[in-house]
This record gives structure tokens, sequence and C-alpha cells, in this order.
């Protein structure tokens, strides 16, 4: 309203100061838009606009406003429905389409406030589906740490050129981390993150002094097993041979009387295994294969979803015995993602794990 009355005052002025430019007036004249709208061009005085751009400029300023008013009605009444005075967080799943601004503007916040409170690192990177937490409307949310430390990292970085933050899965926060992995997709098709906390990486693992160091797909026997993202393999145990029933009471023995259970059984008890490294450095295993894929080859890159292997339950005791011992034995794809000597979710609790795995495995 005040920029109408400003406009308004300033134009017979404006006119004076033009007078004898047709090209002006022209525009004017023939301009559906209220003088309103042209008033950064007007203003500008040199960059005056000819007689073919401005009915260029016509056609396109009134198909825009037309998509604008289209979307903006929408967008307002959806607003609308929104209180204002919201006194609690809530949380919205991102729907294909939004922007941070969208977002902001629906619940009546500051962009700022989203990205403070989710830790967002790239606010440019929001992904259908994933979570975010909508503080309460002119709630000022300090910036976290974090992204203090990126913003103070980012000078360094652009001059190394485009390089990506760097990882740290034992320092970034869960918010962080799920923004940084969400490129990757479930290994299963139609699979779910375990409702089990036994079965969650972090979870402990008494019998062999140490800590589960992965996430475990069961009831998904002979299922394929799919590349969470685009990659390259670094292992493939084609050449499998399960443990003797005495190498694994040996193996086990051993964990035990280490006082952290040694990689090198680990690996035995992970049993055939397929490696592959993504493009942050990022390494994903898949383990207790039945099978793995004749084309899934060291050196050789795979494509997200595609079939790298069969769910299976070797280097588990079952299938050291050949028996349906126990029920942690039976077939299951036991899935851990590891960065820098690290997997992901180490030394979190089991919530914030699970939290982690859902919204990273979609
Ligand atoms: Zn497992």
């Amino acid at each position: 309203m005040r920029r109408k009355i400003i406009m308004l005052m300033l134009l017979p002025a404006l006119m004076l100061l033009l007078a004898g430019c047709n090209e002006i007036e022209e525009t004017f004249a023939t301009d559906s838009q209220p003088p309103g709208i042209k008033e950064e061009e007007t203003n500008s005085g040199d960059d005056l606009t000819t007689e073919d751009d401005a009915s260029d400029e016509q056609e396109n300023a009134k198909e825009d406003a037309e998509k604008e008013e289209e979307t903006e009605g929408k967008e307002e009444k959806e607003r609308e429905s929104i209180p204002e005075d919201r006194e609690e967080e809530i949380e919205y799943r991102v729907k294909k389409g939004d922007t941070l601004t969208k977002i902001a503007a629906r619940y009546h916040v500051e962009t700022e406030a989203i990205i403070n409170k989710n830790e967002l690192h790239n606010p440019n990177l929001i992904k259908a589906g994933e979570l975010l937490v909508i503080p309460p409307p002119g709630v000022e949310i300090p910036v976290p740490d974090s992204l203090k430390r990126q913003k103070a990292e980012q000078p360094a970085l652009r001059e190394g050129g485009n390089k990506p933050a760097e990882l740290d899965f034992k320092r970034m926060s869960a918010a962080q981390l799920i923004n940084a992995l969400s490129y990757m997709k479930m290994p299963i098709k139609g699979a779910a993150v375990t409702s089990v906390n036994g079965q969650l990486p972090n979870a402990p693992r008494s019998y062999r002094n140490g800590v589960h160091e992965g996430l475990d797909f069961y009831n998904t026997a002979g299922k394929s097993v799919r590349a969470v993202a685009d990659g390259k393999i670094i292992r493939a145990d084609h050449d499998f041979k399960e443990m003797t029933p005495k190498e694994y009471d040996k193996a086990i023995e051993r964990a035990m009387a280490a006082s952290i259970t040694p990689e090198e059984i680990l690996d035995k008890l992970r049993g055939m295994q397929v490696w592959i490294e993504h493009k942050d450095g990022v390494v994903t295993r898949y383990c207790h294969l039945d099978s793995i894929s004749s084309d899934v080859k060291v050196g050789q890159s795979v494509s997200q979803g595609q079939t790298i292997g069969k769910v299976g339950n070797t280097g588990t005791k079952n299938s050291v015995v050949g028996e349906n011992l126990s029920a942690s034995g039976a077939p299951h794809l036991h899935f851990e993602i590891w960065y820098q000597g690290a997997f992901l979710g180490q030394g979190r609790p089991l919530s914030e794990v699970r939290k982690i795995y859902t919204q990273v495995l979609r």
C-alpha cells in the first residue's frame, strides 16, 4: 500500500523528468501492470526499454503473473490454515517441490530458524521425505556450534575447490549425518529399519565382548541385496569358505578373552561380504551373503539399486554347523556404513541410531 502511494507521488515528477522520451510513455501506456511493478526499471533511468523488448516483456510478465497468482493463491490458503500464534514445535515431512523458503513462509518462520534448529549443513539440499522440526514463529534459534564451525571452515574449503564438507561420524550431529548421507537407499527393496534394539548398530554384544557394528535386516532370506548408492566395489568374497565348527568356537573363545573383539574375528563372523566405496569415501558393507552376483568384481563401478548378491547367513553359527540352532543365526542382511575407522551410529544412544538409519536409508 505504502509503495503504491509513493509511486503515485513520484509519477508526475518522473514524467516531467523524462518528458520527450517516447519510449517510457509508450511502456506505461501499453503496460497492463500497475506502475508500481515497473518501479525499479523506470527509476533506474538508464535502462529504458525499447518497443520490441517492451511487448516481449509484457507477455512474459503476464505469464509470470498468472503462474505466480496460481501458486500464491494455493500457498496463501495453506498459510492461512496454519496458525501464526503457534507455540509448539512441529514436525514437517518435506514434500516433493518444497524449498526451505516455501516451508518457512508456510509456517510463518524465518528460514534461518529452520536451518539452525535442524543444523542443516546444506540448506539447498533438503530431500522429499526428510523430517524437519519447525520452531514456533518469532522464536530466535541461535546458530548451533556445528554450523558456526562449518562457516569458519568454508573459506578454506573454497580455496581448495568444490570439496564437500568433511565428514566426521563421531563429531557430527544426527541431523548433519542424515543430511550428508541421505543419498543412500534401502539395501533391500521394501525393507524397513528394525524395531529391535539388539539389531541396531552400537547395540552391545556380550557373547563376544563388543558392540554390533551394523544394522540387521531379518526375514529377508534369499532376497536381493542392492547397492545403497553409486560406488566402486572394493571387496567381493567370491572365493568365500565357511569356518569349521572348531574354527568358529576358537574365534568366539578368542573374542571373549580379548577386551574388545579383534577385527580379524569380526571379519570372519561377517561371513561372505561385498564392500562398496562411495564418492565421499564412505564404505558400505553387505555381510552374511549367501551368494554374490558374478558381475560384482573388485574395481568395478556399481550403480544405486544394482543387485550385488543374495541374503544368507554365512559366518553365523547356524551356517557353520548347518543347523537351525538359533533365531539370530537365521538368514539376514547385516549392513554396515563406515567412514575413516568409525561406523555410523558409533557411541550414540540406540534411539538416535535408529533415527539416523531410518532417515538415511529410504
Ligand atoms: Zn548383525
